[in-house]
């Protein structure tokens, strides 16, 4: 429209340089950032050259000034290129500061005050969009990395803390649990209860019908613990075949309770698996324990109630010495 040739042609080549970037987006992959800096070139050129042409007036230098914070919110694995563009831009600026002055004779004299008002303004409003444009990019990436971030957080806290087989607790994550639940009896008196099963004869089970079968009763024993433990309570896979559970302001009746639903549970389940039938049960040692015990002492007292109801025939919860 101004009829400036040099810049028309300029800006037909720019204009094919942004068209052959489109092409070459899928085949850099992983050098894409390369595009963007070649851009930031273009624009250094094209800002040149126009202010060259047509002085500060209209102030396509602004564009120099611009591509510093946008060169540093593009994301790249080479940290120093932002402060090599820097070092370019700031430096053509300076160049063009001492070399375009008011004395400078243009080759094209932009008169009509309206015209030089438009491309300035143009110019500002080109300016705002890209640094709006590259700023909001910069801060959805961040707010994604940080949701990334956390979901992964709470991956690996689960896979620290759950048994892959049974998707209980491990025992890691329960020594947590019983902790907390001891912290927060509302009373020194108030008791919690702590009971550990085993299943009886398992390994009887894994010689006769093989592992798979073995770790398929162990997942079927997992699901009836968190089927039915009480509401606060916490149920681990302690061992091989031993469960822990663990169940707030509760006493030796809660968890005998707790435990007669367990038996009660698989003496009814028979296991059907490729045309064998066949029942599990599970031995219980039962204890309580107040905040002032040590967690250990109320945990092996359990299992010597475990012990004791092994040896006096198994398939019942012991919870006296
Ligand atoms: P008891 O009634 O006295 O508890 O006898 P038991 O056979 O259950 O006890 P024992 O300690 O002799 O055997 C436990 C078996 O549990 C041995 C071990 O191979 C098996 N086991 C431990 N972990 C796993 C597992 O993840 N999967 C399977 N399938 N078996 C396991
Ligand atoms: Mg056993
Ligand atoms: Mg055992």
């Amino acid at each position: 429209m101004l009829n400036i040739k040099e810049m028309m042609y300029f800006n037909i080549g720019s204009i094919a340089f942004y068209l052959a970037t489109l092409i070459f987006v899928p085949i850099l992959k992983n050098e894409k950032s390369l595009l963007i800096y070649l851009s930031d070139i273009e624009i250094i050129a094209h800002a040149t050259y126009a202010t060259h042409l047509l002085g500060w007036k209209p102030d396509f230098a602004m564009f120099l000034l611009l591509i510093i914070p946008a060169t540093f919110l593009t994301q790249s694995r080479r940290f120093y290129i932002p402060f090599i563009i820097t070092f370019i831009s700031m430096g053509t600026y300076l160049y063009l500061k001492l070399t375009v002055t008011d004395d400078t004779v243009f080759k094209y004299v932009l008169e009509d005050a309206g015209t030089l008002r438009a491309m300035h303004m143009t110019n500002v409003f080109i300016c705002v969009f890209i640094m709006v444009f590259s700023s909001a990019i910069f801060m959805l990436h961040r707010e994604y990395m940080e949701f990334k971030l956390i979901n992964q957080r709470e991956t690996f806290k689960n896979l620290a803390s759950i048994d892959p087989l049974t998707q209980l607790y491990n025992r890691r994550a329960m020594n947590e649990n019983i902790r907390t639940i001891r912290r927060e009896c509302p009373t020194p008196s108030t008791s919690y209860v702590i009971g550990i099963g085993d299943i009886d004869n398992f390994k009887r089970i894994n010689d006769t019908y093989g592992h798979d079968i073995g770790d398929k009763v162990l997942v079927y024993v997992a699901n009836l613990f968190i089927s039915l433990i009480p509401k606060g309570g916490y149920a681990a896979r302690w061992g091989g075949e031993e469960f822990l559970f663990v169940i707030p302001e509760a006493t030796i009746k809660d968890g005998v309770e707790f435990t007669e639903k367990i038996h009660k549970s698989l003496r009814a389940h028979i296991f059907e698996i490729e045309d064998c039938e066949f029942g599990v049960t599970m031995t219980f040692g039962v204890n309580t324990g107040i905040q002032t015990d040590k967690i250990d002492s109320v945990i092996t007292k359990a299992d010597k109630r475990l012990y004791k109801g092994k040896n006096n025939g198994k398939n019942h919860t012991e919870f006296t010495d």
